[in-house]
């Protein structure tokens, strides 16, 4: 970790990490490959250090959204097979060859771009995504899978390396949309090799459907948000076959401490008056940092109790109402466990009115990261 010299942080552990995926590892048929999707800095976690205990922990390759993101990795050392999810730039197809990164090619028109623009002496390696239903990237239709590798054809240097869908809803209980997805899937996937293409590696889970459905018939899966020790949604709480450890908690400590009269008015608006005499603890830690305005009204944990966050959060700081005087220096708990009490993921986004996922992606770089 690089040295920091604020008393705010984020806390990831390691451990439940490696955990988490080990774990949900043994629950898969052996053959099946573990893909750890790291993008967005690992959901925030930090990539470097997730992707490496991913990999030791049972991961055969990694998933990012974009081609810096997987620069970046491959810059610190990471050589694990990386997969880029998201659209790449025709123009920058060279820097994936360069460096090793699979690509995923979504569309003929894609396809034709990059016709023009890559460069036809190296190998490009590529998965090739299909929109089974989330409507997002992919081809979604036999006859857009026939003009494709139509096309293909007159571009041997890109190579057909795997196949892809994702889910819209695997993280609901009602499965009916999930089972469409999933048929839609094996259909293509059949008109695929019907045509005497070998797709190479073929896969379709994400964290709700692989811990739902270990058994797919396909490859690989892609794990995201379970390996952080999260649940995809609320819904799916009771149907995890296993104990997720969550790895991610952020804490700070009180720099100022004052007693405040009746009456008295704190942070922007001035629109927190204290009802008695009150104590007020200053915490450096706004919306800046990701703790974003929104968080007024909730709490945090101190000294083992919840204490209500009070007026306006500021873009560096914020108040909260302690019950007693407490030191400089005392430890505060924003997200995470504080002896018998815990603030969750889930917590602080139902606050938040949004989803966990959201949570740790927004802290923003000015966090520092202690890896435990
Ligand atoms: N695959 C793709 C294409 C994704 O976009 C994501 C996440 O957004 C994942 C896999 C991982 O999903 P989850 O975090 O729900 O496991």
């Amino acid at each position: 970790m690089d040295a920091f010299y604020r008393e705010t942080w984020a806390e990831i552990n390691l451990d439940h990490i490696f955990c988490n995926v080990s774990t949900i590892k043994e629950t898969l048929p052996p053959t099946k490959q573990l893909i750890a999707v790291v993008k967005a800095n690992a959901y925030g976690h930090g990539d470097v250090q997730v992707a490496r205990t991913a990999l030791e922990a049972g991961a055969s390759m990694l998933a990012v959204a974009t081609l810096d993101e997987a620069i970046s990795l491959r810059k610190r050392d990471i050589e694990a097979p990386i997969i880029i999810l998201g659209a790449v730039p025709p123009q920058f197809v060279y820097l994936a060859i360069k460096y090793n990164i699979i690509l995923t090619v979504y569309s003929s028109e894609w396809l034709r771009t990059a016709q023009k623009v890559v460069p036809r002496t190296e190998a490009v390696q590529f998965h090739l995504k299909l929109d089974t239903g989330m409507g997002r990237l992919g081809l979604r239709t036999e006859e857009e899978i026939e003009e494709f590798f139509t096309l293909l054809q007159e571009t041997p240097h890109f190579k057909l390396t795997g196949v892809f869908t994702h889910f819209a809803t695997a993280d609901e209980l009602d499965q009916g949309y999930y089972e469409q997805q999933y048929h839609r899937f094996q259909k293509l996937i059949g008109y695929i090799k019907e045509k005497g293409i070998e797709p190479g590696l073929v896969h379709c889970g994400n964290s709700a459907s692989l811990l739902r459905f270990p058994n797919d018939e396909f490859d690989a899966v892609r794990l995201g948000i379970s390996m952080y020790g999260l649940t995809p949604s609320t819904e799916m709480k009771s149907l995890i076959p296993i104990q997720l450890k969550p790895a991610y908690s952020l804490h700070t400590k009180i720099v100022h401490v004052k007693k405040i009269e009746k009456g008295t008015s704190v942070s922007y608006g001035a629109t927190y008056t204290s009802e008695q005499e009150e104590w007020i603890a200053t915490l450096p830690i706004g919306y800046a940092d990701g703790w974003m305005r929104r968080m007024q009204n909730f709490y945090v944990l101190v000294d083992g109790q919840k204490s209500p966050i009070v007026g306006r959060v500021c873009m560096d700081q914020c108040m909260i109402k302690i019950p007693y005087e407490l030191p400089i220096g005392t430890q505060v708990t924003l997200i995470g466990k504080q002896e018998a009490e815990e603030i969750t993921m889930e917590q602080v986004a139902d606050h938040s009115n949004t989803i966990n996922y959201e949570i740790p992606c927004v802290i923003t770089n000015r966090m520092p990261k202690v890896f435990i």
